[in-house]
């Protein structure tokens, strides 16, 4: 069976798609307006849907989006699974509500950008600013700022720095550097912000309209562009007790985590999950995020710093700036069936084991 047509190509459509869906579907829809015009000047918002009941004791919550244009493979599988009466079937009979929240961060789903309109990236957005000493230091970035978006793209002359940067300590080291994250630099890569962005405030709503009752929630953050093409790596961001490890390894067999080193992500601070344990501090939190692989990591941080390049330089002619575009979403999606069909399949199975888990927990 074709599987593509709950894929889409451009957030329009996928926005258009994911109403009709909950509506035809007799979700309870919310949706959380954001402040700017979209691509193709829609309007841009953070959808909320639920199935099942709103006093539900447990929660699954399936999120797209947090990294703008990853939402083309989120969206894609939140609409298949809304679709999927077998799973809506299981999760009834299990007594899970499942909350799809579409579009975390609308505007660079829409933009074709990683990042949020406040050039923030979302997954390390949700620390505490309030504490100055909580907000973290990235020397190796700070060295490399210059070098990995540069003046002009393309740049030998970066390329040839960065390429002995990676001779000397290895292109790990340099991933590392890049997706830790940094506080420093407002237009540069991977960049936490400087306070909540709208698409933390949003979220933290979200979970307070939603998550008020539940006492076992969990979070299937969908991203892309991580390991190797059309495989899920399920990770745990927040590995933040032995519990909560053993009880996501009991759920979904193999799962990564940052904090032990074994995962295609690096250490990071504020990811979402973050937000779930301070909003919902009644429930029995476990979340991962499931990262579909796309293309090889060099590849990966040659678009980001191209589309950076152009973040920066805004009078550019319209052909270099849709080359670009186009580079970078191949980066995050594969719009090809076979990938597709592996992302729905993992995608899918997934939120099943989430759910036989959330009841038997
Ligand atoms: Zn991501």
């Amino acid at each position: 069976m074709d599987r593509t047509h709950y894929f889409s190509n451009s957030y329009r459509e996928a926005r258009e798609k994911f109403l009709q869906a909950a509506s035809s579907g007799e979700l309870s829809l919310r949706s959380y307006a954001h402040p700017l015009p979209g691509r193709d000047g829609e309007e841009l918002a953070m959808d909320a849907a639920l199935f099942g009941p709103a006093d539900s004791a447990r929660l699954l919550l399936l999120a797209s989006a947090t990294h703008g244009l990853e939402g083309f493979c989120g969206s894609g599988l939140q609409l298949a699974l809304i679709d999927d009466e077998d799973f809506h079937s299981q999760a009834a009979a299990a007594e899970v509500a499942v909350l799809y929240v579409h579009g975390v961060n609308p505007w660079g789903f829409s933009w074709l950008r990683r990042w949020t309109h406040e050039n923030v990236d979302l997954n390390r957005n949700c620390i505490d600013f309030d504490n100055p000493e909580g907000v973290p230091d990235n020397p190796e970035y700070d060295a490399l700022a210059d070098v990995l978006v540069p003046e002009n793209w393309p740049d030998p002359e970066a390329d040839e720095r960065l390429a002995a940067w990676i001779g000397e300590n290895g292109f790990d080291a340099l991933k590392d550097a890049v997706q830790h994250g940094q506080y420093r630099h407002p237009d540069g890569l991977f960049y936490g912000g400087s306070e909540p962005t709208w698409s933390n405030l949003t979220f933290r709503r979200v979970l307070r309209d939603f998550g008020g009752h539940c006492k076992r929630l969990a979070l299937i953050d969908f991203h892309t562009g991580l390991g190797p093409e059309g495989h899920g790596e399920k990770i745990l961001m927040l590995d933040d007790s032995a519990e909560k490890s053993a009880r996501a390894r009991r759920w979904w067999g193999e799962v990564t985590s940052l904090t032990e080193g074994d995962s295609v992500s690096s250490r990071i601070a504020g990811p979402l999950a973050c937000l779930l344990p301070q909003e919902c501090p009644q429930a029995k939190v476990t979340d991962i995020a499931l990262e579909f692989g796309t293309v090889p990591p060099d590849v990966v941080l040659s678009a980001l710093r191209a589309d950076q390049w152009l973040y920066r330089t805004p009078a550019v002619d319209a052909e270099t700036r849709e080359n670009i575009k186009r580079l970078l979403l191949s980066a995050f999606y594969v719009d090809r069936a076979d990938w597709k069909s592996a992302i729905l399949d993992q995608g899918i199975n997934t939120a099943r084991q989430a759910v036989s888990g959330l009841s038997a927990a």
